[in-house]
């Protein structure tokens, strides 16, 4: 007989211990194979971790241990081999403790859907067909909002994929309620836009240097910092070539790949089928299908987001992270981790070579290089020697920049649009928020209108006339009156891309405008359509949210317009500067990339605030210098390592308690060079129905933290009245 020693599927800290199943079948089980097992008197997922025998009987074990061990038959093994090798598996532990993550957690962030040890796994599709959603009876009566959302969605867009719809509880009311229906239709498979294979550029000196000093650095990481247009990607393709020659395997790792296809098409022409692609956007059954790919050891070169750090890729040389500057590498639920550290865990593991490229450096990847941390390359000129655009800076506070004509649009912005409209060039303009008002107040009593469920602000979308909270995806029809005191006199202030769009469409009826933000890309297909249509000239102007400043190549956009450039300012995270600078540097970059000059305006009340004044220069090095100073007063990252703890509770006052309790068991350590702030009421106050406070580490050491608050969170994990989440190197705080 085997004692099986098996995580269960609850990644919460208290059952972050395994479990003892007994099993004498003749099937066999090993160390990370998934079992079905009954816990606690439900079915759930296991994740075996150690399989031993015994030669004692049911009994006498029962007898040593005061209870029955429960068994588990042949038909419970879900798997025929192990889901990770043993570096996976070391690394899944590795991430766990470094993140204070239950490790079925981490478990289950790294493996795809239908491989993770989760129940819900042994229904995902293998086979290739894809459930759509489409239109049947569009009338609204009687929906609550949520459901006249997803109705609005599917109506506009119908088919869309089932998974893109939004949750599954609430389509299954609209199918019952005979307003959609599901159809299957057989899956498209994701393809790489089909392009013969490209002729390498001949690398340029700059490139040919930077190349050089990554493969010759003794470093295991080095940063590539390289301005907008530099040829970075050049540079990754010469790298991974020079690593596969030697037998090894290479992992590039890119933010969004819906984002920039650009990317995958680059390594696809190069390397042909020695590439796979992990992607969010695969369907479970693609995912299974590459995923085990790249296990057999079929794949040299794995492209993918944030998770295909994970990919159970051996061997491997190269590790790549591009634009290692963005947010979305790191995950915002736990395990929260972040694929640059969990990259570099990987490298050493591995011995590869860990490359981050960025034209704007994250503040610590920067001061680790510039410490002799990491190494160091640099590219400094554009491929094709192209100026920077001439940017011009707009105070929205100096009221002789406006005209009657907008209150949104300065005469200089407007001037340049009108000219490059003439000219047939296109134009960026970029808000960072979607939605049309942001602010509703009633100008009568003052009710502001807020969410319900987590008290952030709610905003009014036009698509579908509902307001809704980009937190926590609260939704309610849009009223119309107050509903505190009914007044109609509704003050409607503070704008999204809708509006601009708007503002577009009045102020210039002949120009073609599109509009790209996570409402229009919730519909994933039409992100890629609109980047296209927009890049063949379909429309004259794009206005977004960042999703339009990333990494694209428009030759034919020559004015990049920031509308609103102080939106990330306020909000309330030490990153908001550093965010901000990003942002415009990067709107200002997609200007001016081909032969025709480019131009950038930006909109702004702090028209003297560093961050936007580098930003329109690109000059990264005196933002850094600045940044640089700015931490270190306030003493954030680079110079400390921050964890943010939320706390949640039912009961506001036990929160509170609880908060206070735990700053007390953290302070009387006094740990050295510990700094704890708070607790303090989060901006979003409240989360399910439950209380928030937070609590925030500070601290330079990480040894000396470990091992304490490990014990502390591990003590909490058993109190029942408040939960604890662990956000390891928070971004927003
Ligand atoms: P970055 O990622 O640094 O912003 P890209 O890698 O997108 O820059 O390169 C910018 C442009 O320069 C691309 O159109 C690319 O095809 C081109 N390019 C890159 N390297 C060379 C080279 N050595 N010779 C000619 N063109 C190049
Ligand atoms: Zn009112
Ligand atoms: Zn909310």
């Amino acid at each position: 007989m085997k004692i099986l020693q098996v995580l269960t599927q609850y990644g919460t800290r208290s059952l972050d211990r395994t479990f003892s199943y007994l099993y004498r079948g003749k099937k066999e089980v090993q160390p990370r194979y998934r079992v079905r097992i009954n816990f606690n008197g439900h079915p759930a997922m296991g994740f075996v971790l150690s399989v031993h025998e015994t030669e004692k009987t049911p009994s006498e074990l029962e007898a040593e241990n005061g209870f029955a061990f429960k068994a588990i038959g042949e038909e419970d093994i879900v798997d025929e081999a192990p889901l990770l090798n043993d570096n996976l598996m070391a690394l899944a532990q590795e991430v766990a403790s470094y993140y204070f993550a239950p490790l079925v957690s981490v478990l289950q962030a790294m493996l795809p859907p239908s491989l993770s040890p989760r129940l819900s796994s042994l229904h995902g599709p293998k086979i290739a067909y894809e459930k759509w959603v489409e239109i049947v009876d569009p009338s609204e009566k009687g929906l609550t909002a949520k459901q006249l959302e997803m109705l609005r969605l599917v109506a506009k867009n119908s088919p869309i994929l089932k998974k893109e719809a939004g949750s599954a509880g609430i389509l299954d009311k609209l199918i019952q309620a005979g307003k959609v229906k599901i159809t299957l239709k057989e899956k498209e498979r994701f393809h790489i836009p089909e392009s013969e294979k490209e002729v390498p550029h001949e690398m340029t000196l700059e490139q040919r240097a930077a190349y050089e000093t990554i493969l010759a650095s003794p470093k295991e990481v080095v940063l590539l910092q390289g301005v907008t247009g530099s040829g970075k990607t050049e540079v990754y393709l010469r790298l991974s070539e020079q690593v596969l020659s030697q037998g090894k395997n290479v992992l590039m790792l890119v933010p969004e790949i819906n984002l920039t296809p650009a990317m995958v098409e680059y390594f696809s022409r190069r390397f042909g089928p020695k590439v796979a692609i992990l992607h969010s956007q695969l369907t479970p059954g693609e995912r299974y299908d590459e995923y085990r790919r790249i296990a057999r050891g079929k794949a040299q070169i794995v492209v993918g987001a944030r998770s295909a750090v994970f990919a159970p890729l051996a061997n491997i040389g190269l590790i790549i992270l591009d634009e290692e500057h963005v947010d979305s590498y790191k995950q915002d639920n736990a395990p929260f981790y972040h694929a640059r550290e969990v990259a570099i865990m990987r490298g050493k593991q591995e011995s590869a070579k860990v490359v981050l490229g960025s034209a704007t450096p994250s503040l610590e990847s920067k001061a680790r290089a510039m410490r002799g941390v990491y190494g160091y390359a640099e590219m400094k000129h554009r491929i094709n020697e192209k100026a920077l655009p001439f940017t011009q800076i707009i105070d929205l506070t100096d009221r002789a920049n406006f005209s009657k004509e907008s209150q949104k649009l300065s005469l200089p912005l407007l001037q340049k649009i009108k000219e490059k409209l003439a000219a047939h060039e296109q134009i960026i303009l970029l808000i960072n928020r979607r939605g049309y008002w942001t602010n509703i107040m009633c100008a009568n009593c003052g009710h502001i209108f807020t969410c319900p469920s987590c008290g952030g602000n709610l905003t009014y979308h036009q698509e579908d006339e509902m307001l809704k909270c980009h937190h926590c995806g609260y939704v309610e029809t849009f009223p119309k009156v107050c509903p505190e005191c009914g007044s109609t006199r509704l003050m409607r202030t503070g704008y999204g891309t809708e509006r601009v769009v708007k503002e577009l469409n009045d102020l210039f009826p002949g120009a073609r405008v599109a509009r790209l933000d996570s409402d229009v890309g919730q519909i994933s297909k039409n992100v890629e359509k609109t980047l296209r249509e927009f890049h063949d000239g379909v429309y004259d102007i794009l206005v977004g949210t960042q999703m339009v400043a990333k990494g694209h190549d428009f030759p034919n956009v020559t004015l990049s317009g920031v509308v609103l450039a102080d939106i990330g300012l306020s909000l309330p995270t030490y990153r908001a500067a550093e965010r901000t600078f990003e942002l415009i540097a990067q709107a200002v970059g997609r200007s001016g990339r081909s032969s025709k000059t480019g131009e950038a305006i930006i909109q702004t009340y702090n028209p003297s605030h560093y961050a936007i004044v580098y930003g329109a220069r690109q000059d990264y090095e005196s933002f850094f210098a600045k940044e640089m100073q700015e931490r270190k007063i306030a003493q954030y990252p680079p110079y400390t390592f921050l964890i943010l703890l939320e706390l949640s509770a039912a009961n506001e006052e036990k929160c509170v308690q609880a908060a206070y309790d735990f700053k007390k068991q953290i302070e009387a350590q006094s740990l050295e060079s510990l700094d704890l702030v708070g607790p303090l009421l989060p901006y979003y106050s409240m989360a399910n129905g439950k209380y928030k406070r937070i609590l925030l580490l500070k601290y330079k050491k990480r040894e000396l933290v470990e091992t304490y608050l490990k014990n502390l969170l591990d003590q909490y994990a058993k109190n029942s009245v408040v939960d604890i989440l662990v956000n390891v190197d928070p971004l927003d705080y």
